[in-house]
Protein backbone atom coordinates (compact mmCIF):
# COMPACT_ATOMS: atom_id res chain seq x y z
CA UNK A 1 0.00 0.00 0.00
CA UNK A 2 1.30 3.82 -0.77
CA UNK A 3 2.56 5.81 2.03
CA UNK A 4 -0.19 7.91 3.41
CA UNK A 5 1.30 11.59 2.89
CA UNK A 6 0.80 13.85 6.40
CA UNK A 7 -0.38 17.34 6.03
CA UNK A 8 3.37 18.60 6.26
CA UNK A 9 3.59 16.74 2.87
CA UNK A 10 0.53 17.62 1.37
CA UNK A 11 1.21 21.56 2.56
CA UNK A 12 4.60 21.44 0.75
CA UNK A 13 2.66 20.10 -2.78
CA UNK A 14 -0.02 22.85 -2.05
CA UNK A 15 1.98 25.62 -1.69
CA UNK A 16 2.92 24.76 -5.52
CA UNK A 17 -0.32 25.32 -7.13
CA UNK A 18 -2.58 27.44 -4.52
CA UNK A 19 -1.39 30.86 -3.55
CA UNK A 20 -0.21 30.68 -0.06
CA UNK A 21 -1.36 26.91 -0.06
CA UNK A 22 -4.50 27.81 1.39
CA UNK A 23 -7.71 29.22 -0.67
CA UNK A 24 -9.04 31.28 3.20
CA UNK A 25 -6.49 33.04 5.21
CA UNK A 26 -8.14 31.77 8.33
CA UNK A 27 -7.05 28.19 7.66
CA UNK A 28 -3.42 29.22 7.39
CA UNK A 29 -1.22 27.96 10.36
CA UNK A 30 2.64 28.28 11.10
CA UNK A 31 4.92 26.40 9.91
CA UNK A 32 1.90 24.38 7.87
CA UNK A 33 -2.12 23.55 8.47
CA UNK A 34 -3.40 20.85 9.17
CA UNK A 35 -5.97 18.83 6.50
CA UNK A 36 -8.82 17.32 7.47
CA UNK A 37 -10.02 14.44 7.41
CA UNK A 38 -13.71 13.99 8.60
CA UNK A 39 -15.98 15.77 11.47
CA UNK A 40 -18.42 14.24 13.53
CA UNK A 41 -20.68 16.41 16.33
CA UNK A 42 -18.01 19.01 18.10
CA UNK A 43 -15.22 16.79 17.14
CA UNK A 44 -13.04 16.84 13.71
CA UNK A 45 -10.35 14.11 12.96
CA UNK A 46 -7.39 15.50 10.83
CA UNK A 47 -5.49 13.22 8.52
CA UNK A 48 -2.13 12.79 11.10
CA UNK A 49 -4.95 11.21 13.15
CA UNK A 50 -5.57 14.45 15.84
CA UNK A 51 -8.99 14.67 17.33
CA UNK A 52 -9.49 18.15 18.51
CA UNK A 53 -12.48 19.45 19.35
CA UNK A 54 -14.16 22.02 17.44
CA UNK A 55 -14.76 25.68 19.61
CA UNK A 56 -14.73 27.41 15.45
CA UNK A 57 -17.02 25.42 14.21
CA UNK A 58 -16.10 26.61 10.46
CA UNK A 59 -15.79 30.31 11.63
CA UNK A 60 -19.50 30.17 12.95
CA UNK A 61 -21.33 29.10 10.22
CA UNK A 62 -22.09 25.39 12.03
CA UNK A 63 -24.89 25.97 14.35
CA UNK A 64 -25.26 22.02 15.07
CA UNK A 65 -21.81 21.20 14.80
CA UNK A 66 -20.69 18.51 11.65
CA UNK A 67 -22.92 15.93 10.25
CA UNK A 68 -26.12 16.96 11.99
CA UNK A 69 -27.94 13.33 11.13
CA UNK A 70 -31.43 15.47 9.97
CA UNK A 71 -29.37 17.51 7.73
CA UNK A 72 -27.19 14.62 6.36
CA UNK A 73 -30.59 12.74 6.05
CA UNK A 74 -32.48 15.34 4.13
CA UNK A 75 -29.54 16.76 1.62
CA UNK A 76 -28.67 13.19 0.62
CA UNK A 77 -32.39 12.86 -0.32
CA UNK A 78 -31.93 16.43 -2.33
CA UNK A 79 -28.67 15.10 -3.64
CA UNK A 80 -30.77 12.16 -5.59
CA UNK A 81 -32.65 14.81 -7.36
CA UNK A 82 -30.48 16.99 -8.48
CA UNK A 83 -28.08 19.82 -7.13
CA UNK A 84 -28.61 22.76 -9.57
CA UNK A 85 -31.30 23.80 -11.43
CA UNK A 86 -32.24 26.45 -14.01
CA UNK A 87 -35.53 26.39 -12.35
CA UNK A 88 -36.49 27.88 -8.97
CA UNK A 89 -37.04 25.21 -6.38
CA UNK A 90 -40.09 24.68 -3.33
CA UNK A 91 -37.58 24.50 -0.80
CA UNK A 92 -36.66 28.15 -1.47
CA UNK A 93 -40.11 29.15 -0.74
CA UNK A 94 -40.79 27.07 2.50
CA UNK A 95 -37.21 28.20 3.90
CA UNK A 96 -38.06 31.89 2.64
CA UNK A 97 -41.39 31.74 4.92
CA UNK A 98 -39.55 29.99 7.73
CA UNK A 99 -37.24 33.26 8.12
CA UNK A 100 -40.00 35.51 7.42
CA UNK A 101 -42.21 34.11 9.88
CA UNK A 102 -38.90 34.13 12.68
CA UNK A 103 -38.18 37.39 12.31
CA UNK A 104 -40.14 40.67 12.25
CA UNK A 105 -38.29 42.81 10.62
CA UNK A 106 -37.91 40.77 7.70
CA UNK A 107 -40.69 41.22 4.72
CA UNK A 108 -39.30 39.76 1.96
CA UNK A 109 -36.30 37.76 1.24
CA UNK A 110 -33.13 37.17 -1.21
CA UNK A 111 -30.51 34.07 -0.83
CA UNK A 112 -27.11 34.40 -2.47
CA UNK A 113 -23.94 32.34 -1.65
CA UNK A 114 -21.88 34.25 0.89
CA UNK A 115 -22.18 36.57 3.18
CA UNK A 116 -19.43 38.86 1.36
CA UNK A 117 -22.05 38.83 -1.37
CA UNK A 118 -25.22 39.30 1.41
CA UNK A 119 -23.71 42.40 2.63
CA UNK A 120 -22.62 43.72 -1.10
CA UNK A 121 -26.25 43.40 -2.76
CA UNK A 122 -27.97 45.02 0.53
CA UNK A 123 -25.40 47.99 0.17
CA UNK A 124 -26.06 47.79 -3.44
CA UNK A 125 -29.82 47.42 -2.46
CA UNK A 126 -29.33 51.02 -0.08
CA UNK A 127 -28.03 52.90 -2.83
CA UNK A 128 -30.90 51.80 -5.57
CA UNK A 129 -33.80 52.70 -3.26
CA UNK A 130 -31.90 55.93 -2.22
CA UNK A 131 -30.42 57.08 -4.81
CA UNK A 132 -27.38 58.09 -2.69
CA UNK A 133 -23.97 56.96 -3.13
CA UNK A 134 -22.04 56.79 0.57
CA UNK A 135 -22.60 53.58 3.14
CA UNK A 136 -21.29 54.66 6.87
CA UNK A 137 -20.18 52.06 8.67
CA UNK A 138 -17.98 50.80 12.26
CA UNK A 139 -14.41 52.21 12.74
CA UNK A 140 -12.14 48.43 12.16
CA UNK A 141 -15.50 46.44 11.46
CA UNK A 142 -15.53 43.23 9.31
CA UNK A 143 -18.25 42.93 6.45
CA UNK A 144 -16.60 40.93 4.31
CA UNK A 145 -14.57 41.44 1.12
CA UNK A 146 -16.44 43.51 -0.91
CA UNK A 147 -13.90 46.77 -1.58
CA UNK A 148 -16.79 49.48 -0.10
CA UNK A 149 -17.23 46.75 3.06
CA UNK A 150 -13.47 46.30 3.29
CA UNK A 151 -12.91 50.14 4.29
CA UNK A 152 -10.95 50.38 7.64
CA UNK A 153 -11.41 47.01 8.30
CA UNK A 154 -7.77 46.08 10.34
CA UNK A 155 -6.61 49.83 10.01
CA UNK A 156 -3.34 49.80 12.25
CA UNK A 157 -2.83 52.76 14.79
CA UNK A 158 -0.66 54.44 11.66
CA UNK A 159 -3.91 54.89 10.02
CA UNK A 160 -6.70 55.30 12.61
CA UNK A 161 -6.73 59.29 12.29
CA UNK A 162 -8.94 61.16 14.87
CA UNK A 163 -10.85 59.95 17.15
CA UNK A 164 -13.81 61.98 16.19
CA UNK A 165 -12.77 61.80 12.62
CA UNK A 166 -11.90 58.05 12.15
CA UNK A 167 -9.93 57.05 8.53
CA UNK A 168 -11.77 56.01 5.83
CA UNK A 169 -8.83 53.42 4.91
CA UNK A 170 -8.91 51.06 2.03
CA UNK A 171 -7.85 47.24 2.79
CA UNK A 172 -6.53 45.70 -0.52
CA UNK A 173 -3.47 47.69 -1.84
CA UNK A 174 -5.00 49.24 -4.87
CA UNK A 175 -7.91 49.59 -4.14
CA UNK A 176 -9.16 52.71 -6.46
CA UNK A 177 -9.22 56.11 -4.30
CA UNK A 178 -13.25 56.61 -5.49
CA UNK A 179 -13.91 53.85 -2.77
CA UNK A 180 -12.90 55.38 0.36
CA UNK A 181 -14.77 58.45 -0.33
CA UNK A 182 -17.85 56.90 -0.11
CA UNK A 183 -17.40 55.02 2.82
CA UNK A 184 -18.01 57.06 5.59
CA UNK A 185 -16.07 55.84 8.98
CA UNK A 186 -18.23 55.87 12.45
CA UNK A 187 -16.62 54.66 15.93
CA UNK A 188 -19.15 51.93 17.18
CA UNK A 189 -20.65 52.97 20.54
CA UNK A 190 -20.16 56.53 20.64
CA UNK A 191 -23.12 58.42 19.68
CA UNK A 192 -21.85 61.79 19.69
CA UNK A 193 -18.52 61.30 17.51
CA UNK A 194 -20.96 59.52 15.22
CA UNK A 195 -23.79 61.73 14.86
CA UNK A 196 -21.19 64.70 13.90
CA UNK A 197 -19.32 62.30 11.39
CA UNK A 198 -23.06 61.26 10.11
CA UNK A 199 -24.25 65.15 9.53
CA UNK A 200 -21.71 65.66 7.46
CA UNK A 201 -22.63 63.40 4.89
CA UNK A 202 -25.91 63.75 5.61
CA UNK A 203 -27.26 63.93 1.61
CA UNK A 204 -25.45 61.31 0.43
CA UNK A 205 -25.98 58.45 2.98
CA UNK A 206 -27.85 55.35 1.88
CA UNK A 207 -27.31 53.08 4.67
CA UNK A 208 -25.78 53.05 7.89
CA UNK A 209 -24.55 49.60 8.24
CA UNK A 210 -24.40 48.10 11.63
CA UNK A 211 -23.07 44.70 13.03
CA UNK A 212 -25.31 44.57 16.27
CA UNK A 213 -21.83 42.37 18.34
CA UNK A 214 -19.09 43.39 15.94
CA UNK A 215 -16.08 40.35 15.94
CA UNK A 216 -13.29 42.28 15.14
CA UNK A 217 -14.64 45.83 17.00
CA UNK A 218 -14.23 43.42 20.35
CA UNK A 219 -17.76 41.48 20.24
CA UNK A 220 -18.86 43.84 22.32
CA UNK A 221 -22.75 44.48 21.86
CA UNK A 222 -24.06 47.58 20.30
CA UNK A 223 -25.46 49.80 23.21
CA UNK A 224 -28.86 50.25 23.22
CA UNK A 225 -29.05 54.17 22.93
CA UNK A 226 -26.38 53.74 20.42
CA UNK A 227 -28.74 51.81 18.13
CA UNK A 228 -31.85 53.79 18.63
CA UNK A 229 -29.81 57.06 17.98
CA UNK A 230 -28.96 55.48 14.29
CA UNK A 231 -32.38 54.86 13.95
CA UNK A 232 -33.44 57.80 14.61
CA UNK A 233 -30.79 59.68 12.71
CA UNK A 234 -31.81 57.55 9.32
CA UNK A 235 -35.26 58.24 9.94
CA UNK A 236 -34.64 61.84 9.89
CA UNK A 237 -32.20 61.96 6.79
CA UNK A 238 -33.89 59.34 5.09
CA UNK A 239 -31.45 57.04 4.92
CA UNK A 240 -32.08 52.82 5.64
CA UNK A 241 -30.45 51.47 9.13
CA UNK A 242 -29.16 48.01 8.04
CA UNK A 243 -27.40 45.28 10.23
CA UNK A 244 -24.73 42.97 9.28
CA UNK A 245 -26.03 39.50 11.01
CA UNK A 246 -24.27 37.37 9.48
CA UNK A 247 -22.74 36.26 12.19
CA UNK A 248 -24.86 37.38 14.93
CA UNK A 249 -28.05 35.71 13.74
CA UNK A 250 -27.05 32.95 16.26
CA UNK A 251 -27.65 35.27 19.32
CA UNK A 252 -31.50 34.68 19.72
CA UNK A 253 -34.18 32.53 17.94
CA UNK A 254 -34.70 36.17 15.72
CA UNK A 255 -30.82 37.52 15.08
CA UNK A 256 -29.24 39.86 17.69
CA UNK A 257 -31.87 42.32 16.29
CA UNK A 258 -34.45 40.95 18.85
CA UNK A 259 -32.47 42.56 21.47
CA UNK A 260 -33.29 46.25 19.98
CA UNK A 261 -36.99 48.25 20.20
CA UNK A 262 -35.90 49.27 16.83
CA UNK A 263 -36.05 47.32 13.33
CA UNK A 264 -33.60 47.74 10.81
CA UNK A 265 -34.52 48.44 7.13
CA UNK A 266 -32.36 45.23 5.74
CA UNK A 267 -30.11 42.76 7.11
CA UNK A 268 -27.51 41.12 5.50
CA UNK A 269 -27.38 36.76 6.62
CA UNK A 270 -25.13 33.92 6.03
CA UNK A 271 -23.02 31.33 7.98
CA UNK A 272 -25.24 29.04 10.13
CA UNK A 273 -28.47 29.90 7.90
CA UNK A 274 -27.05 27.59 4.97
CA UNK A 275 -26.73 24.66 6.94
CA UNK A 276 -23.05 23.67 6.81
CA UNK A 277 -23.08 25.14 2.76
CA UNK A 278 -22.02 28.10 1.09
CA UNK A 279 -24.70 31.03 1.53
CA UNK A 280 -26.09 34.65 1.90
CA UNK A 281 -28.92 36.20 1.85
CA UNK A 282 -31.32 40.30 2.31
CA UNK A 283 -34.08 40.29 4.18
CA UNK A 284 -35.87 43.23 5.11
CA UNK A 285 -38.71 45.80 4.09
CA UNK A 286 -41.26 45.05 0.98
CA UNK A 287 -40.44 48.16 -0.26
CA UNK A 288 -36.89 48.54 -0.11
CA UNK A 289 -36.79 44.38 -1.49
CA UNK A 290 -38.40 45.68 -4.20
CA UNK A 291 -35.50 46.98 -5.88
CA UNK A 292 -34.60 43.54 -6.80
CA UNK A 293 -37.89 43.01 -8.45
CA UNK A 294 -38.08 41.83 -11.63
CA UNK A 295 -41.93 42.90 -12.17
CA UNK A 296 -41.47 46.34 -11.52
CA UNK A 297 -41.60 48.70 -14.57
CA UNK A 298 -38.90 50.36 -12.61
CA UNK A 299 -36.62 46.92 -12.05
CA UNK A 300 -33.65 48.74 -10.21
CA UNK A 301 -31.46 46.73 -9.11
CA UNK A 302 -30.76 43.42 -11.81
CA UNK A 303 -29.49 40.57 -9.44
CA UNK A 304 -28.75 37.19 -10.21
CA UNK A 305 -26.49 34.78 -8.76
CA UNK A 306 -25.82 31.07 -10.78
CA UNK A 307 -25.89 29.03 -7.47
CA UNK A 308 -28.17 31.27 -5.01
CA UNK A 309 -30.78 29.40 -3.54
CA UNK A 310 -29.62 26.05 -4.97
CA UNK A 311 -31.38 23.56 -3.54
CA UNK A 312 -28.85 21.93 -1.33
CA UNK A 313 -28.21 24.94 0.51
CA UNK A 314 -31.83 25.61 0.98
CA UNK A 315 -32.67 21.89 2.16
CA UNK A 316 -29.43 22.00 4.72
CA UNK A 317 -30.17 25.45 5.74
CA UNK A 318 -33.77 25.07 6.81
CA UNK A 319 -33.04 21.76 8.39
CA UNK A 320 -30.72 23.54 10.36
CA UNK A 321 -32.99 26.31 11.10
CA UNK A 322 -35.67 24.37 12.09
CA UNK A 323 -33.62 22.48 14.87
CA UNK A 324 -32.62 25.99 16.37
CA UNK A 325 -35.82 26.75 17.61
CA UNK A 326 -36.49 28.97 20.52
CA UNK A 327 -35.86 26.08 23.29
CA UNK A 328 -32.30 25.30 21.39
CA UNK A 329 -31.16 28.54 21.23
CA UNK A 330 -31.68 29.29 24.76
CA UNK A 331 -30.27 26.43 25.98
CA UNK A 332 -27.24 26.91 23.79
CA UNK A 333 -26.86 30.94 25.11
CA UNK A 334 -27.21 29.28 28.91
CA UNK A 335 -24.06 27.00 28.06
CA UNK A 336 -22.00 29.81 26.49
CA UNK A 337 -22.79 31.67 29.88
CA UNK A 338 -21.40 28.65 31.70
CA UNK A 339 -18.84 28.87 29.74
CA UNK A 340 -17.85 32.50 30.25
CA UNK A 341 -18.13 32.23 33.95
CA UNK A 342 -15.83 29.20 33.91
CA UNK A 343 -13.27 31.15 32.23
CA UNK A 344 -13.13 34.01 34.13
CA UNK A 345 -12.88 32.19 37.03
CA UNK A 346 -9.76 30.30 34.98
CA UNK A 347 -8.42 34.09 34.20
CA UNK A 348 -8.73 35.16 38.48
CA UNK A 349 -7.32 31.73 39.08
CA UNK A 350 -4.39 31.62 37.04
CA UNK A 351 -3.82 35.43 37.97
CA UNK A 352 -3.76 37.12 34.09
CA UNK A 353 -4.70 40.49 33.32
CA UNK A 354 -7.29 39.25 30.64
CA UNK A 355 -11.60 39.63 29.80
CA UNK A 356 -14.04 38.19 28.14
CA UNK A 357 -16.76 39.84 25.66
CA UNK A 358 -19.71 38.37 24.00
CA UNK A 359 -23.30 37.99 23.24
CA UNK A 360 -25.32 34.44 23.03
CA UNK A 361 -23.54 31.48 21.75
CA UNK A 362 -20.52 33.59 21.17
CA UNK A 363 -17.48 34.71 23.29
CA UNK A 364 -13.72 36.08 22.91
CA UNK A 365 -10.67 36.62 25.18
CA UNK A 366 -8.83 39.72 25.38
CA UNK A 367 -5.84 40.53 26.85
CA UNK A 368 -6.53 42.99 29.10
CA UNK A 369 -8.53 43.58 32.46
CA UNK A 370 -10.82 45.03 31.03
CA UNK A 371 -13.50 44.25 28.55
CA UNK A 372 -12.65 46.43 25.22
CA UNK A 373 -15.63 48.83 24.15
CA UNK A 374 -14.02 50.40 20.91
CA UNK A 375 -12.19 48.59 17.84
CA UNK A 376 -9.12 51.29 19.32
CA UNK A 377 -9.13 49.28 22.57
CA UNK A 378 -9.39 45.77 21.36
CA UNK A 379 -6.56 46.55 18.77
CA UNK A 380 -3.92 43.80 18.97
CA UNK A 381 -0.26 45.04 18.85
CA UNK A 382 2.35 43.44 18.04
CA UNK A 383 3.37 41.70 21.41
CA UNK A 384 -0.67 40.97 21.77
CA UNK A 385 -0.66 39.48 18.67
CA UNK A 386 1.85 37.32 19.26
CA UNK A 387 0.82 36.12 22.89
CA UNK A 388 -2.54 35.26 21.57
CA UNK A 389 -0.89 33.15 18.55
CA UNK A 390 0.91 31.63 21.62
CA UNK A 391 -2.24 30.94 23.45
CA UNK A 392 -3.93 29.72 20.42
CA UNK A 393 -1.15 27.50 19.38
CA UNK A 394 -0.77 25.63 23.03
CA UNK A 395 -5.16 25.36 22.73
CA UNK A 396 -4.26 23.70 19.25
CA UNK A 397 -1.40 21.35 19.75
CA UNK A 398 -1.24 21.07 23.46
CA UNK A 399 -5.24 20.77 24.37
CA UNK A 400 -6.59 20.08 21.09
CA UNK A 401 -9.04 22.28 20.77
CA UNK A 402 -9.76 24.58 17.71
CA UNK A 403 -10.46 27.81 18.56
CA UNK A 404 -10.77 31.17 15.64
CA UNK A 405 -8.01 33.20 15.73
CA UNK A 406 -9.09 35.90 17.54
CA UNK A 407 -9.24 34.23 20.25
CA UNK A 408 -13.13 33.76 20.30
CA UNK A 409 -15.42 30.53 20.42
CA UNK A 410 -18.57 29.96 18.90
CA UNK A 411 -20.52 26.82 20.25
CA UNK A 412 -22.42 24.44 18.60
CA UNK A 413 -25.94 22.70 19.81
CA UNK A 414 -24.27 19.29 19.93
CA UNK A 415 -21.99 20.48 22.75
CA UNK A 416 -22.28 20.12 26.50
CA UNK A 417 -21.10 20.83 29.89
CA UNK A 418 -18.10 17.79 28.87
CA UNK A 419 -16.72 20.45 26.51
CA UNK A 420 -17.23 23.76 28.58
CA UNK A 421 -15.06 22.10 30.83
CA UNK A 422 -11.91 20.66 28.62
CA UNK A 423 -12.17 24.29 27.17
CA UNK A 424 -11.61 25.94 30.35
CA UNK A 425 -9.21 23.47 32.20
CA UNK A 426 -7.36 23.96 28.70
CA UNK A 427 -7.48 27.55 28.53
CA UNK A 428 -6.23 27.39 32.58
CA UNK A 429 -3.08 25.27 31.77
CA UNK A 430 -2.69 27.61 28.81
CA UNK A 431 -2.99 30.82 30.96
CA UNK A 432 -0.38 29.70 33.27
CA UNK A 433 1.73 28.36 30.72
CA UNK A 434 2.38 31.26 28.89
CA UNK A 435 1.66 34.34 31.83
CA UNK A 436 2.53 37.60 30.74
CA UNK A 437 5.58 39.23 32.63
N1 LIG B 1 -20.13 39.91 7.69
C1 LIG B 1 -19.61 39.49 8.86
C2 LIG B 1 -20.00 40.20 10.12
C3 LIG B 1 -18.72 38.42 8.89
O1 LIG B 1 -18.15 38.04 10.04
C4 LIG B 1 -18.42 37.76 7.68
C5 LIG B 1 -17.48 36.54 7.64
N2 LIG B 1 -16.82 36.21 8.76
C6 LIG B 1 -18.97 38.23 6.49
C7 LIG B 1 -19.83 39.30 6.53
C8 LIG B 1 -18.62 37.61 5.18
O2 LIG B 1 -19.15 36.33 5.08
P1 LIG B 1 -18.50 35.25 4.09
O3 LIG B 1 -17.19 34.84 4.68
O4 LIG B 1 -19.51 34.16 4.02
O5 LIG B 1 -18.32 35.93 2.78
Amino acid sequence: MAKKENSEEIYNKARQVISGGVSRNTVFRMPYPNYANSASGCYITDIDGTVRTDFANNMAALIHGHSFPPIVDAVIEQLKKGTAYTLASEIEVAFATHLIERVPSFERIRFMNSGTEAVMAMIKASRAFTGRPKIAKAEGAYHGTYDFAEVSQMADPSNWGKEDQPSSVPLAHGTPPCVAKDVVIYPYNNIERTLNILDKHAEDIACVIVDPVPHRVGLVPGNHDFIEALYAWTRKNEALLVFDEVVTFRVNYGGAQENYSVKPDLTSLGKIIGGGFPVGAVAGRADVMQVFDPHEKNLLLPYSGTFSANPITMTAGYQAMKYFDSEAVQQLNSLADIAVKQIREAIKLAGVPFSVTGAGSMFRIHLRPDPPTTYREAYQDKEGKKLVNELLDYMYYKENTLMINTFSCMLSTVMTQKEIDQLTEGLFRAFKALKPK
